[in-house]
């Protein structure tokens, strides 16, 4: 079902050599590598359609436009938003939320409100709130986390009170890994009449989502760590919040008319897109996502289940490897002995062998656990077992050389 040499073939920088040795990547929950018909996508519509977007009476202008709202209508489909009207295309997840705090903060933000943010967070979704919380004399609350790695619920449903106005919290934790109770989190935001962000963007592309199922009210994620370019991204909104909430930049394309006096803006999903898009990555990034539905999403969330825990059971082998947090989604972070993690990547890298080292934009939680970084191995779904046993013989190298 799933050929892991035909899927391989559609990625052309996995035949690279680094240093020697045949390229082992690792460091998907960074960024993934781009397939083929991605990059053909790119290439098809810059030498072939384009031309800007929406405003155009001729021929190319109305191709590209088509192409980018085919692409709208694909993203609804993959993440079964209702409508395409909720679906915003941004330039990823960090601007998603940047977009969020500001609008939604203008519109429901007031002095003395709370914000959720739970301990797993990235950057991402941490410094925007925290900023807003500046701007408005807002106060951020935040989730705490149990030493397996997983939110302290009890805890968060004490967080809650008549003063939360947001919940803002990751799917899956790009540091440890977590699978977070995200039904659960927004349900009980809910029973508040509390809104809630789910930060998608290390979820999107290891599993199915379902964000009207999941009821959430806002989902963020990137293009280019779902095997898009760089450069896109998405915020989905329930209409209901995006038609109370205020544009987030002026300019062209978001408005309805424009006098000296007075502007009145476009509808969903436009009144949020002000200026030029970046057509051609929404184009490609619909590309990717249909790459994705054609290998079946099942079958990559299984194949990445897979190879997440023969890499458990493997890592298992080494003496003094030690992994943080319980629960692995495609991502594994550890440290070996008192090998500093900078040493171990930049020595697994002169094999060929690409991972990530530090604190992952996620500082807070290095605190929590006492640490100041880890060594990442994030997987991908053309990842294989044997390259899963390259890191291993890598790491137990390293650690002879350490002695
Ligand atoms: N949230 C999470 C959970 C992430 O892993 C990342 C990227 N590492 C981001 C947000 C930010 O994504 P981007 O840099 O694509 O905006």
């Amino acid at each position: 079902m799933y050929d892991i040499n035909q899927v391989r073939a559609d990625f052309p920088i996995l035949a690279r050599q680094i240093y020697g040795h045949p390229l082992v990547y690792l460091d998907n929950a960074a960024t993934t590598q781009k397939p083929r018909q991605v990059v053909e996508a790119m290439v098809d519509e810059y030498y072939n359609v384009n031309a800007n977007v929406h405003r155009g009476v001729h021929y190319l202008s109305q191709q590209a436009t088509d192409l980018h709202e085919a692409s709208r209508e694909t993203v609804r489909q993959f993440i079964h938003a209702k409508s395409t009207n909720e679906i915003l295309f941004t330039r990823g997840t960090t601007e998603s939320i940047n977009l969020l705090a500001f609008s939604f903060g203008e519109a429901f933000i007031h002095s003395g409100d709370e914000i959720i943010v739970s301990t797993l967070e990235h950057h991402s979704n941490i410094v925007p709130w925290q900023m807003l919380c500046q701007r408005k004399d807002a106060v951020l609350k935040v989730i705490p986390m149990n030493d397996d790695g997983r939110l302290d619920l009890e805890a968060y449903e004490k967080l809650l009170s008549e003063k939360t106005r947001l919940v803002c919290c990751t799917h899956v934790s790009n540091v440890l890994g977590t699978l977070n109770p995200v039904h659960d989190i927004i349900r009980i935001a809910h029973e508040h009449d509390v809104p809630v962000l789910i930060d998608g963007a290390q979820s999107v592309p290891h599993m199915s989502v379902d964000v009207t199922a999941l009821d959430c009210d806002f989902f963020a994620f990137s293009g280019h760590k779902v095997y898009g370019p760089t450069g896109v991204g998405v915020l989905y909104g329930k209409e209901n919040w995006l038609d109370r909430m205020p544009p987030y930049q002026g300019g062209g394309e978001m408005i309805k008319n424009v006098t000296f006096e007075r502007t009145t803006y476009n509808a969903l999903p436009y009144k949020f897109e002000a200026g030029t898009p970046d057509y051609v990555a929404t184009h490609a990034l619909a590309t990717a996502l249909d790459y994705l539905t054609a290998l079946g999403m099942e079958n990559v969330h299984t194949h990445e289940q897979q190879l997440t825990r023969y890499t458990l059971q493997r890592m298992s082998e080494i003496e003094g490897l030690h992994i943080y947090g319980q629960d692995h989604n495609s991502v594994i972070s550890f440290q070996v002995g008192n090998i500093h993690h900078l040493d171990l990547g930049t020595l697994l890298d002169r094999l060929g062998i690409a991972v990530r080292t530090g604190h992952h934009c996620a500082e807070p939680l290095m605190r929590r656990l006492g640490i100041e970084g880890t060594v990442r191995a994030s997987f991908a779904l053309y990842n294989t077992q044997e390259e899963v046993d390259a890191l291993v013989e890598g790491i137990q190298r390293v650690a002879k050389m350490f002695g």
